[in-house]
């Protein structure tokens, strides 16, 4: 075991996945296929959103819906910098500006009290929307979060990419699943081979708006439609008699090739096939680091259990964070370390950023190191890391 190397994650493709990939190479698409509506039906039924649009990569997703919540030049939109940078690039593709949130240091996710503050700085109206992060797998309480979006006239895009399968507990003791659209306008994920669902890449938006479902539609192909009722040039423009001809469509506004294949969906929906399995496997997984970790002094935070996290992170904030991964390298466990913050990436120090403006974020990245968590992690591995991590403070 000393010489197989242990990811922080990784996929997990069966022979049955193989399977139908193979069929679908087979079959008469390669993409814009049947797959891609089932992908997309089985997903929305699995988070209990009503619509769901698949696209090529979680960033497509965000930017889509930032396009399609009509962010603009100049427009503010908060979220957090423990987060990957594309939660907050989405908003500057549009020309907008992002604003950093501070995390709250006990969940890691964007703090409510820290938006509270900025909202409050700021004549209504300055901001446009927030973009709340379910971190590591732990679901942002998004009812909090709508009521405050909802007092300042803000929209919600929630990053879920982390969290299919998660759930928080709302003010009735309801499960609210991460992606269900019932608090966030639009949510997003992404199925690239570290996140619970693998496709190779791929990416999908949730939502219970129908409005906002036909316009990611539309952007996701280059902004054409291909619908009589849509069409807003004459039928005598488009060549027709007394209706559209077949051949015809309109781009009508400015959209991208964001598609996605159809045998990645079919991987996708042979994966979304066992999504349950993965994330009850993650939670065992969770537990015994819990369990180990507890009281150990050189643990300073840990993910923890906490009821709806869908586990795609084990994070635990340790002393000299540098040394241990360094030494689990050396024993060949490849350990990350999720995130540096955005906001000191040097692309957004250029607005102004600097160290010490979100003190618990910085705090945070100091210490943290997400351990090797994926469902095929065996029980001897994960038990190899933590021998290897007692023995390195020992
Ligand atoms: C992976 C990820 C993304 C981007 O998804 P891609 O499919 O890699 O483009 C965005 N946000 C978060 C939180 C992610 O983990």
């Amino acid at each position: 075991m000393e010489n197989k190397v242990i990811p922080y994650g990784r996929q997990h493709i069966t022979e049955e996945d193989i399977k139908v990939v193979i069929e679908t190479l087979q079959s008469d698409y390669l993409t814009q296929g049947p797959k891609i509506k089932e992908f997309e039906d089985n997903f929305a039924q699995y988070v209990g959103a009503n619509y769901a649009v698949a696209l090529a990569n979680g960033t497509a997703a965000l930017h889509l819906c930032a396009m399609a919540l009509d962010v603009n030049p100049g427009d503010k939109v908060i979220t957090t910098p423990i987060t990957f940078a594309a939660s907050a690039n989405c908003v500057r593709y549009c020309g907008g500006e992002v604003v950093f949130g501070d995390i709250d240091p006990d969940t890691y996710l964007l703090d409510i009290n820290s938006v509270k503050k900025l909202l409050e700085a700021s004549p209504k109206g300055t901001y446009k929307g927030i973009i709340p992060v379910d971190f590591a797998g732990r679901a942002v309480n998004l009812e909090a979060f709508k009521a405050l979006a909802d007092e300042y006239g803000l929209w919600i895009i929630e990053d879920a990419c982390h969290a299919p399968g998660g759930f928080f507990n709302d003010t009735n003791g309801k499960e609210q699943w991460c992606g269900n659209g019932k608090f966030a306008d639009l949510a997003i994920f992404s199925f690239h081979p570290v996140k619970h669902i693998a496709s190779g890449e791929g990416g999908m938006v949730t939502t219970n708006d129908r409005e906002l479902y036909g316009r990611l539609l539309k952007l996701r192909t280059h902004g054409i439609v291909k619908d009589d009722g849509q069409y807003t040039n004459s039928i005598d423009f488009a060549g027709g008699e007394d209706s559209y001809p077949l051949w015809y469509m309109e781009m009508q506004e400015l959209g991208y090739n964001y598609r996605i294949t159809d045998f990645q969906a079919a991987l996708g929906n042979s994966q979304l096939q066992r999504a349950d399995e993965g994330v009850q496997r993650r939670r065992e997984i969770a537990k015994v680091y819990a369990q180990d970790f507890q009281g150990k002094n050189y643990v300073k935070g840990q993910s923890g259990i906490v009821k709806g996290h869908a586990h795609h992170l084990y994070v635990v904030e340790v002393s000299d964070r540098l040394g241990l991964y360094n030494y689990l390298r050396e024993h060949k466990i490849f350990a990350q370390i999720h995130y540096i913050p955005c906001h000191l990436m040097p692309y957004y120090r250029q607005f102004g950023w600097k160290e010490g403006d979100l003190p618990h974020a910085e705090n945070y990245y100091k210490h943290c190191i997400s351990l090797p968590m994926y469902p095929t992690l065996t029980k001897e591995e994960q038990q190899f890391v933590i021998t290897t991590i007692d023995e390195y403070y020992n």
